[in-house]
């Protein structure tokens, strides 16, 4: 590896970093402050800065963390990563104390609030764990850093090692990869779900007893953002319904706080197994709205499943809620002066605010659809699933065009 100074090794070690999507911004338009604009100046600031990223931490705030990878180099061969040991990347390697010294530098400038740290597999991975273990354990004893750190543990790391993370780490993630057991073995064949699974179980374990721990004033804390992974969407040939269900049994088997799709991206000097083409990013904002909705609405994965067409796919022109409710219809019209709040949940169009504020707003008189609508984005859309005191909908809602009705001149219904 050529001799690189620490600012050449930030560039490529941040740059390898962001494909991990469980702490990314995006949306935001490609401007660097290095190339002169149209009025001929080189203005100020840049997006394409690497190395900051922000998330929200378990307290909903949103936060800037360095985001960089210890090492981008690695002994697996995981066809879906730029870092695999096949890929023809420029490889960079931070010391525990470099990635320790920017931190602290970063945090004393105020340009950042945590870190997140990742890596690619050097030697074994024992020693890389240890390796991101000794900055979190630095940060913490050696500089009394109080700042946020989220780890990426390494798979097969000795389940001690991990456990370490934890007393130092807010949040630790495991990623899963990929959706299916079939996807994995075909595409990350040195990783094994059996084996993954054994790791998250085992952080649950150490969460929950150090939560159990609690009552005793110097019980240690375990990662007390909980633990967290991340699926790669559209890299194999799984299914919405896969994504769903896999989901939703690690949230239950492993009490996870969140987990991430990253749509498929091609990378360069790709792998000729993966597909050319990315998924549409679409298919990615479903299934957080499907997970948004078995976390926060109330829907059985099953449900969610259900609200997929034949193919096993979400729709793409409509939200998983419409879609199940297009599918369900006797269950409609709610009867927003009746019903409990698991039934008003349901209706598309009403999010979790706008339910808080009927059942608080009923109480003191009967709602009519005008009410409704300062509650939502467009009443003509969601008053096909309703009835208020002035509104029954009588075969509206079993119209075969309610859903071109509703989803003309691209005017989809936004639920949350
Ligand atoms: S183990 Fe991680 S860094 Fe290494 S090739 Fe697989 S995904 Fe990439």
């Amino acid at each position: 590896m050529a001799q690189l100074d620490v600012r050449q090794k930030l560039e490529i070690l941040a740059d390898a970093a962001k494909y991990d999507a469980s702490c990314a911004s995006s949306g935001s338009a490609r401007r660097n402050s290095l190339k002169a604009g149209p009025r001929g100046t080189k203005g100020l600031g840049s997006t394409e800065g690497m190395g900051i990223c922000h998330a929200y931490a378990p307290d909903g705030r949103c936060i800037s963390l360095l985001k960089i990878l210890l090492t981008n180099s690695c002994i697996f061969d995981c066809h879906y990563c730029i870092n695999r040991k096949s890929s023809n990347v420029r490889r960079a390697r931070f010391t525990a104390r470099e990635v320790v010294d920017l931190t602290i530098s970063f945090y004393k400038r105020n340009y950042i609030e945590g870190l997140f740290l990742s890596s690619g597999i050097i030697a074994s991975s024992d020693y890389t764990m240890e390796q991101l273990v000794e900055v979190a354990r630095s940060l913490r004893e050696d500089h009394d850093f109080r700042g946020y750190i989220h780890l990426k543990t390494i798979p097969d790391a000795d389940p001690e090692l991990v456990r370490q993370a934890g007393l130092y780490a807010d949040r630790l993630s495991i990623n899963v990869e990929l959706p299916t057991e079939g996807g994995l073995k075909r595409l990350a064949p040195e990783k094994s779900s059996v084996r993954i699974e054994g790791a998250m179980a085992d952080v649950a374990g150490h969460i929950a007893e150090a939560r159990d721990a609690r009552r005793f004033r110097h019980a240690p804390r375990m990662a007390p953002g909980g633990q967290s992974t991340q699926m790669i969407i559209g890299a194999d040939s799984a299914t919405d319904g896969d994504v769903i269900r896999r989901a939703s049994g690690l949230y239950r088997r492993h009490g996870l706080r969140r987990v991430y799709y990253s749509a498929f991206s091609p990378i360069p000097d790709a792998s000729a197994v993966l597909p050319l083409r990315r998924p549409p990013l679409m298919r990615e904002h479903r299934l957080y709205q499907s997970d948004w909705l078995m976390r926060f609405y109330g829907f059985a994965p099953d449900e969610m499943v259900d609200a997929a067409d034949a193919s096993g796919m979400l729709p793409l022109d409509i939200d998983p809620k419409l879609a199940w409710a297009l599918k369900h219809r006797a269950s409609f019209p709610v009867d927003v002066n009746r019903a409990p709040r698991e039934l008003l949940l349901r209706v598309p169009g009403l999010g979790v605010k706008a339910v808080g504020a009927i059942l608080s707003a009923r109480r003191w008189r009967r709602l009519r659809l005008d009410d409704i609508g300062r509650l939502t984005v467009s009443v003509a859309r969601v008053r096909p699933f309703l009835v208020t005191e002035d509104w029954r909908p009588t075969t509206l809602v079993d119209r075969t065009d309610l859903r071109q009705l509703i989803t003309s001149k691209n005017n989809q219904l936004e639920l949350f």
